[in-house]
Order: C-alpha cells, then sequence, then structure tokens
C-alpha cells in the first residue's frame, strides 16, 4: 500500500459525501451539488485517479420523495423511506456519471459483510474487479436490512473501512462545515479551522464532540473517529466543505483545504 502523509498525488481515493451535503432542508435533492460533485469525480477519474463513493442520502431522499413531514422514527419507516431514496440516489448518480461517460456500481454494505472474513474478501473481491473494469463503485449502508446500522451506524465509519478494505490512499469526506474547528463555528466567533491534525488526542475528539444536522446521521466526531481509523492503517483524512467539490482538485494537488489528519499507522 502506498501511505502518504498528505493526499497529494493519490491515485486510489474513497469520498464519502453525507445527507446535508446533498438535499436542501426541504428534503429535496440539491442537484447543483450533485451535478458539480459528479463533474469532479468524473474528471478526477479521466485523470486517472480511482474512486471509490461513499454515499448517504437514502433516507434523506426517500423521506422528501415520499412527502413525508420529518424522519420517521420508527425503523421499518426509515427502512422504507430508505429503499425509496436509494433508488433515486443511484438514479441520479449513474445519470450524472453516465453523462460524463463513466460506469456506476452500487454495492449496499451490512457491519456483517466486514466482519464475516469470508464476505468481507467477497465484498473486496468485488471492489476490485469493478475498479479493474474502471466502473466507479457506489457505496452505501443496506439501511433496508441492516437495523442495528439505522440505529447506530454512520457512513464515515463505513467510509474508513471501504478505505481500508480497497487500500486506498486517501480519504475525503465532505461536510457541511469546512473542516474541525477549535470550537463550534456557529456559536462562537473565535473558532478558527485546524488545518492540520498530527495526531487524534481525547482534546480533538473533545472539540469534535456534538451531533450534526438533523438531515445527516454523524457529526464532526463521527468524522473524526473515522479518520482515526484510516489513520491507523495509515491512510490520510481530509475534512472539507462538500458545498465546493472543485476544492477536492486542490487537496489531490496537495494544497491545504478543509483539516488534513495525518495518519498514525505505519505501512
Ligand atoms: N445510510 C444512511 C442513508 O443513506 C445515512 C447514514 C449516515 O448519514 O451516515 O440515508
Amino acid at each position: 500500500m502506498n501511505k502518504l502523509n498528505n493526499l497529494k498525488d493519490a491515485k486510489k481515493i474513497v469520498v464519502k459525501v453525507g445527507t446535508s451535503t446533498l438535499t436542501y432542508e426541504t428534503g429535496k435533492t440539491n442537484i447543483r451539488r450533485m451535478k458539480k460533485l459528479v463533474e469532479v469525480l468524473a474528471d478526477l477519474k479521466n485523470s486517472g485517479v480511482q474512486i471509490v463513493l461513499v454515499t448517504s442520502g437514502a433516507i434523506g431522499i426517500g423521506v422528501g420523495k415520499l412527502g413525508l413531514k420529518e424522519k420517521p422514527s420508527d425503523t421499518p419507516g426509515r427502512q422504507a423511506a430508505a429503499t425509496v431514496g436509494q433508488c433515486e440516489l443511484m438514479f441520479m448518480y449513474d445519470k450524472l456519471f453516465s453523462e460524463y461517460g463513466h460506469i456506476t456500481g452500487q454495492l449496499l454494505i451490512t457491519r456483517s459483510d466486514i466482519e464475516n472474513e469470508e464476505r468481507r474478501n467477497n465484498l473486496i473481491n468485488s471492489f476490485e474487479k469493478l475498479l479493474e473494469y474502471g466502473a466507479i463503485p457506489i457505496v452505501n449502508e443496506n439501511d433496508a436490512v441492516a437495523v442495528e446500522e439505522i440505529v447506530f451506524g454512520d457512513n464515515d465509519n463505513l467510509s474508513a473501512i471501504v478505505a481500508k478494505l480497497i487500500g486506498a490512499d486517501g480519504l475525503i469526506i465532505l461536510s457541511d462545515i469546512d473542516g474541525l474547528f477549535s470550537g463550534n463555528p456557529r456559536k462562537d466567533d473565535d473558532a478558527v479551522l485546524i488545518p492540520v491534525v498530527d495526531k487524534i488526542t481525547e482534546d480533538i475528539e473533545k472539540i469534535a464532540g456534538g451531533r450534526g444536522s438533523s438531515r445527516g446521521t454523524g457529526g464532526m466526531i463521527t468524522k473524526v473517529h473515522a479518520a482515526k481509523a484510516a489513520g491507523e492503517s495509515g491512510i490520510p483524512t481530509v475534512i472539507m466543505n462538500g458545498a465546493n467539490p472543485d476544492d477536492i482538485y486542490r487537496v489531490i494537488e496537495g494544497r491545504q483545504i478543509g483539516t488534513i489528519f495525518v495518519p498514525s499507522g505505519k505501512e
């Protein structure tokens, strides 16, 4: 595995995008954002970077599509919403990537697929073959069946697992905030962006505490935990604002965008 301290010249990356980046407050898809993200990823792919996209949004988009007032509080309700939203999500990705001549493949994963060695190996084979075929694997939790995933799971964690599985050079987590701040920038004017985290200490975890938006599942803490997990396998993570997908180019150029977490693990 090629281990880097940043994502400069990374050749295999995992990009994670969350519900709050992909949808408006109305619960409907943010088409402009999604189009821009797909354009950048398709272009990076053309430049020779292998891309795996981990996407949330199934439940959120399903809620919007079904015309529900809010995310259902019961598990079957969320599962049903996820099945509807997942179709819409993949329809959109497939359509948008197709416009640039790219092929997508959907992988819906549960925790048991990772924990069971045989299933994990099958999954790795599937990823490898898709990448070999030149397709873009698009991953989400299998929310329709993975009850425990809906309750406990988050795609930040899943994106780190996927990055490890495929031996990625880097993980990019798109957020609705510019990166990790020294305080809560929505409440504290003195909060400043932390550009580089060399080590994820208890203090770092403390400032990342708290939950994200009502549409998403995680918050900064789940992103920092993902960065920690990826870092332990030697994979650098950048947490950046998903509102500006063009910045992904800058990350691959090795420029300072968002917060970069330097990996702790060795090759
Ligand atoms: N898998 C969920 C969905 O697609 C979201 C999980 C998360 O937000 O992390 O709706």
